[in-house]
């Protein structure tokens, strides 16, 4: 049949509705990423003269012996590569697939954070999406009005064309994967193309399997006249019609106990259509009683109408105490939007916090909420993503990367409890701050961006008041620092829903305690507090700040320290009940070993361990206060996939009179029986060796304190410290945020610290002790010859090895209103070689 093939090649065949000329003259270039673990650079492709791209389609492209999908960055006249080692773009398989601001959004990602654009799309899409996807091609609607006979006498197309059309006829549906062809049909290419130029076939991208929509077979009642029924099947009908004439096929077998063979009758018969549907593994939650507007307080109704009065981008800072009825704020401000078509755009720090907030939002909104968060599983993100992809007006609620949440019609975008610190990715790369993304994305789409929270950053607190530090208070004001001098607005719920208190701050001494022969971890007013609680049918929260080494073993005779032998931080004690095995594990690098009898370094039996985590807590207030029913909530209990709203709503429900836990119990929860809140010891908050850390601990203080009395009965909070002379204490005490934000910036501007000056961090780590100390250096003095910043550094990391990582760090300090921008940040990458590895974090949150 292929006696010309070898020929063919080489002649110049004018193809339909193509000249000799535009094959000499259609000389252009694009360069494009390709989706391929280990290639992550642009590659150059030439692009046939019929083909149009435009940055951010999505084509397939030859590499190697494969065929990838591939994005495309930017169009060039002249190649960098010599013309004959260039191959051509295969097809266009999706256009518009990134809207271009949407595109432009993830481009400034990855230039201001530093980092390869791909690296950006991967975050931004569901895991797998592009790498794992296959190129299909398939019949399209006019080769299938074709009859078959007419098409394969069309001698007008080559061979390979019209075996390849062939084939996909062959096949009920029409559809073939490209590889599969390729392995049928020589010259795959050339026919495919041909193909796709005459309207014949159509290309497109199926997802990866394990992200394939779930498909379950549905029935729907098409026709109810009763026209020949006997009286089983008039009885199916019956329940098909009652059930609003649509069903899961199991489901309609198991209600009727029926075969499915009766179905396959009716659907003979022409009554039901039986079909496969996609069923979205959305994140199934129980049915809500549906609730409705609550009518707003003075503070509240001017922040919605002023939420609703912006047109266009804006950035709101709503500085609600906690208590105050953000959230309805936020749910107000958002039906309006969902009538008019468009959606919004909710982040939270936690997925902890998120199952009362979904709630809350599903009680008023039903199901135009989504959830998107990286605990979903593959299958679960996947459809969410393209769930949103449908434009249907839609709330997703999300943790940081729902940032990237594509969203087309966007109408708002709200951070909530905006100050915190996991809104910030420290590594991988983009090491990008979900606030930061949100004002760019909020910018591009032209919508209002609104941060809320009791204890607002300092960033957003000056940002939105510049002159804020000097305590003037102005309503609105013009920002005219940035570029497009958007509008900026302060709005503040300065009191409780219904005029609630805020709950009175004792701070306990601790060390008069001691002094006073208490030698318990709890103080004695919190003993009695304690106590008070059932008689009083009450309930109650206990907050332990806990970092790495707050639950270490040591030897009381020698002082040794068990640490982990990988990492330079001491093992945590493990130890859940009486009878279980006693373990030591690293939360670094998750090693694990038992607790030995003695002292492997004087051979005493004291090695005993220290500091107070939840456990020691918890087995403490069992000793203390055996009646008492405790929930213990921390990362330990709260792993597996909805133990937060379990526990949650078991304590909800009271039964368990006290929460014990750490941070993520500080956040936004809305519990109206609690009166107590109790801080064993606020002292670990206080003494981070960070510039930030009075701004955290006043943060955290303040909104554990504000989970007490948000009931009708009256809360109250306990603060247990050895300083309780500290400033931050004082200002948990007498809720004064502003006096707090005030001596602090004073603090930050002298000494040129965020929100004044800016801040890089370069983060080296190796093998290699000597090595990496080695390279920091030599970045250290390379940078030096740059002025316009300050080169802090190099030096150690908080913890100096993990996971056998030796790990340095070089800090660069920024003059105030200058942007950070490392000069020549890819010669510093040259200079790590293949042994140190080195992340970029601009605007760094963690410096420890
Ligand atoms: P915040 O988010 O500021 O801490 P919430 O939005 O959780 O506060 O509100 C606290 C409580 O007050 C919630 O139970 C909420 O339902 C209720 N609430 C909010 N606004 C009103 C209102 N206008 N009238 C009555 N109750 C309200
Ligand atoms: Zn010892
Ligand atoms: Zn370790």
């Amino acid at each position: 049949m292929y006696i010309n093939d070898l020929n063919l090649q080489n002649l110049v065949v004018a193809e339909p509705g193509e000249s000799y000329q535009a094959q000499n003259l259609g000389n252009r270039y694009i360069e494009v990423l390709v989706d391929c673990p280990g290639a992550t650079g642009l590659f150059t492709y030439r692009l046939p003269p019929q083909l149009e791209v435009t940055p951010g389609d999505i084509l397939t492209v030859p590499f190697g012996a494969q065929q990838l999908g591939a994005i495309a960055i930017r169009l060039l006249a002249t190649p960098n590569l010599a013309a004959d080692k260039i191959r051509e773009v295969e097809d266009v398989v999706s256009v518009g697939f990134f809207p271009s601001h949407y595109w432009e959004l993830l481009n400034r990602v990855a230039t201001y954070y530093y980092t390869p654009l791909i690296q950006v799309i991967r975050v931004a899409l569901p895991p797998g999406l592009l790498g794992r996807s296959q190129r299909r091609i398939k019949l399209t609607q006019l080769s299938q009005e074709q009859t078959t006979t007419k098409l394969s006498t069309v001698n007008f197309l080559s061979p390979p064309a019209q075996q390849i059309l062939q084939l996909l006829q062959t096949q009920p549906s029409g559809d073939y994967s490209f590889a599969y062809l390729q392995q049928k049909v020589k010259f795959t290419y050339r026919g495919v193309r041909e193909l796709l130029r005459l309207g014949l076939v159509e290309s497109y991208l199926e997802a990866p399997r394990l992200t394939r929509p779930k498909l379950q077979k549905a029935v729907t009642l098409i026709d109810v006249s009763d026209r020949d029924l006997t009286q089983r099947q008039r009885e199916i009908i019956e329940v098909l019609r009652r059930r609003g004439g649509e069903l899961w096929h199991s489901e309609l077998l198991q209600i009727c106990s029926a075969s499915s063979s009766i179905l396959k009758t009716l659907a003979q018969k022409g009554y039901i259509v039986i079909e496969e549907r996609e069923i979205l593994r959305a994140e199934q939650s129980p049915t809500l009683p549906q609730d409705q507007p609550k009518t707003l307080n003075a503070a509240q109704a001017n922040a919605l109408a002023t939420i609703n009065s912006i047109n266009g981008f804006a950035q709101v800072l709503l500085h609600g105490i906690t208590g105050s009825g953000k959230t309805e704020v936020y749910l107000q401000a958002i039906a309006p939007l969902l009538h008019q078509g468009k959606s919004a755009l909710v982040l939270v720090p936690e997925i902890g916090l998120t199952p009362q907030l979904t709630d809350r939002f599903r009680a008023r909104f039903g199901n135009k909420v989504a959830v998107y968060h990286s605990a979903l599983s593959e299958g679960e993100r996947y459809d969410t993503w393209r769930q949103m992809l449908t434009g249907e007006p839609q709330v997703v609620i999300g943790t940081r990367s729902a940032i990237f949440a594509p969203l087309p019609n966007l109408g708002l975008i709200i951070l909530d409890e905006e100050h915190d610190s996991s809104f910030k990715q420290d590594s991988p790369i983009p090491t990008y701050h979900a606030r930061t993304v949100a004002q760019w994305r909020a910018e591009l789409e032209n919508c209002p961006l609104v941060l809320g929270s009791a204890t607002p950053s300092l960033e957003s607190w000056v940002s939105v008041r510049r002159q804020g530090a000097g305590g003037r208070r102005q309503e609105v004001e013009e920002n005219s620092s940035t570029q497009h001098s958007a509008s900026t607005h302060y709005l503040s719920l300065p009191e409780r829903i219904n005029s609630r208190p805020l709950p009175p701050v004792e701070v306990v001494d601790m060390r008069l305690e001691l002094q006073q022969g208490n030698r318990s971890i709890f103080s004695r007013s919190l003993q009695a507090a304690l106590g008070q609680l059932q008689e009083k049918k009450q309930q109650g929260i206990l907050f332990i700040h806990r970092r790495g080494h707050s639950t270490f073993v040591s030897c009381r005779n020698c002082g040794y320290v068990m640490e982990c032998p990988h990492c330079d931080v001491s093992l945590a004690y493990h130890h859940t009940e009486e009878g279980a095995p006693q373990l030591l594990q690293c939360h670094y690098c998750n090693y694990v070993r038992s607790h030995p009898k003695f002292c492997p370094d004087c051979s005493s039996p004291y090695l005993k361990f220290f500091g107070s985590g939840t456990q020691r807590i918890t087995q403490e207030l069992a000793k203390e206060f055996p009646q008492l029913r405790c929930i213990r909530f921390d990362s330990d209990t709260t792993r597996n996939k909805g133990a937060h709203r379990t526990l949650l709503t078991q304590f909800a429900n009271g039964e368990a009179d006290l929460l014990v836990g750490t941070q993520m119990l500080t956040k936004g929860l809305d519990l109206p029986q609690v009166t107590l809140v109790g801080v064993v010891a606020a002292d670990g908050l206080l003494h981070l060796s960070d510039y930030r850390a009075s701004e955290r601990a006043f943060q955290t203080l303040t909104q554990v304190a504000g989970r007490a009395g948000r009931g009708d009965d009256a809360g109250r909070v306990i603060v247990q410290t050895y300083t309780p002379e500290h400033q931050v204490i004082e200002a948990v005490r007498t809720h004064d945020y502003e006096s707090f934000c005030q001596a602090e910036l004073e603090q930050r501007q002298d000494l040129d610290y965020p929100p004044y000056g800016r801040l890089i961090l370069l983060r080296l780590s190796s093998l290699d002790p000597l090595q990496v100390q080695n390279i920091a250096q030599i970045i250290a003095t390379h940078l030096g010859s740059n002025a316009g910043f300050e080169i802090l550094g190099p030096a150690p990391a908080g913890v100096m090895r993990v996971a056998n990582r030796y790990r340095w760090q070089i800090l660069l300090k920024f003059s105030p209103d200058e942007l950070p921008q490392l000069p020549n940040w890819e010669e510093i990458r040259d200079l790590c070689g293949d042994r140190v590895s080195l992340t970029i974090d601009v605007d760094p949150v963690n410096i420890l």
